[in-house]
């Protein structure tokens, strides 16, 4: 019997002009940080999402890091973030010596539980960081009012949120700053690579010193100071020109990119409808109010063994099918804030249960006919 090809859990694809752009971008001459395209991708972000001013950065990470730096985090400061997340969006804040407090999830969009973020507020919280799981906008209207009641800061990692909006404004648009990830497991993608929303505009220039080494060679080049000189601490998060090439190729397709991955996140969700009622699993949940990013498409296993099941099972057809983000609160690295089991409870259960299907821009109709038809033989 011949076998199919392998689905993999994701794969990356050209969708519109992304190797033109890097042909052009390196006959210019000028492929380092801060060039022609990164400019358009600023420019592009800064009109789609209607954020004041976005700056290129070398990864997701890196952008949270610099929105660490900021804020001033310093030793002893607390952030509260989701438990239910990549480790990025603690580690960050850990760099500066801050302590991470790890907050429950919902139990229905499995976003940060906003009716569980003022009981961990203390003097020394400085900081919250929702992040919009799977694309669908966290509470944003409550978290803002905790915030601005508590004088403290709201970082949006809007990793998965790109084009997503909450009560009709764009993810990204709501905190201090916000970051994007464009990694190869996104939806605009250049392999690697990020940007730092910044919302508000007091934070701007020390932003741009601060990805610049710890200088003020940005207003250098824009004939502001007539020497560039070390002015602040800072680090190198600028993105090279090559990568913004790509990634404004991807920018410039993202209506065909966000329409493809929505009408496979609707097959999946139409198809599955019945087998997963028949068998008690459970399909994401959308609240009306929030347009999501169509950014994954998971199912909620009825228990923790029908979840390894079903993996095994599509990995026996070749389908890549995983399942991700242990709570972070009970990683080996958490244990020295006094962590432990039960803390999270709604984060727990889910990370036991979830399983995501494939879902890129270029998975067929066909490949995403075997998937379908694979989890349709399952029986749990
Ligand atoms: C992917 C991701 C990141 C990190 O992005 P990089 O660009 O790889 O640094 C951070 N937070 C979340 C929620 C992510 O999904």
């Amino acid at each position: 019997m011949p076998t199919d090809p392998a689905i993999p859990f994701n794969r990356s694809s050209i969708a519109g002009s992304e190797i033109e752009h890097i042909r052009d971008a390196v006959a210019s001459g000028q492929i380092a940080g801060n060039q022609a395209y990164a400019r358009r991708c600023q420019n592009f972000l800064k009109e789609t999402l209607g954020v004041p001013e976005a700056l290129m950065t070398t990864s997701c990470t890196h952008a949270l890091e610099m929105a660490a730096l900021l804020l001033g985090f310093e030793p002893g400061d607390e952030v509260i973030l989701p438990t239910y997340t990549f480790v990025s969006t603690a580690n960050a804040f850990v760099l500066r010596g801050a302590r991470p407090i790890f907050c429950d999830i919902r139990p229905d969009t499995l976003n940060l539980d906003e009716t569980r973020i003022e009981s961990l507020i203390t003097g020394r919280t400085r900081a919250i960081v929702p992040v919009h799981y799977a694309g669908v906008g966290c509470e944003m209207d409550a978290i803002l009012e905790i915030a601005r009641r508590h004088g403290i800061g709201v970082v949006e990692d809007n990793a998965h949120g790109l084009f997503g909006k909450y009560r009709g404004r764009p993810l990204g648009s709501f905190g201090q700053l916000s970051v994007q990830s464009f990694h190869e497991t996104k939806n605009i993608t250049c392999g690697e690579g990020g940007a730092l929303l910044i919302n508000d505009l007091s934070l701007f220039e020390r932003a741009e010193i601060i990805r610049e080494k710890g200088t003020d060679r940005a207003r250098f080049f824009r004939g502001e100071v007539d020497k560039y000189t070390w002015v602040d601490i800072g680090s190198s998060y600028v993105m090279s020109d090559v990568l913004a090439a790509f990634l404004f190729g991807q920018l410039e397709a993202w209506q065909s990119i966000q329409q493809k991955r929505q009408t496979i996140w609707e097959r999946y969700d139409n198809d599955l409808r019945e087998w997963c009622a028949a068998h008690g699993v459970r399909q994401p949940s959308v609240p009306a109010h929030c347009e999501q990013a169509w950014h994954l498409y998971y199912l909620l296993m009825p228990d923790p063994p029908s979840q390894a099941a079903l993996i095994s099972h599509l990995k026996e057809r070749g389908i890549g099918a995983v399942f991700h983000y242990r709570p972070l609160h009970l990683s080996p690295f958490a244990l020295q804030w006094g962590n432990q089991a039960g803390q999270c409870p709604v984060a727990e259960d889910v990370s036991d249960r979830i399983v995501r299907l494939p879902l890129f821009y270029a998975l067929s109709p066909g490949e995403q006919d075997r998937v379908i038809g694979a989890i349709l033989e399952f029986d749990a």
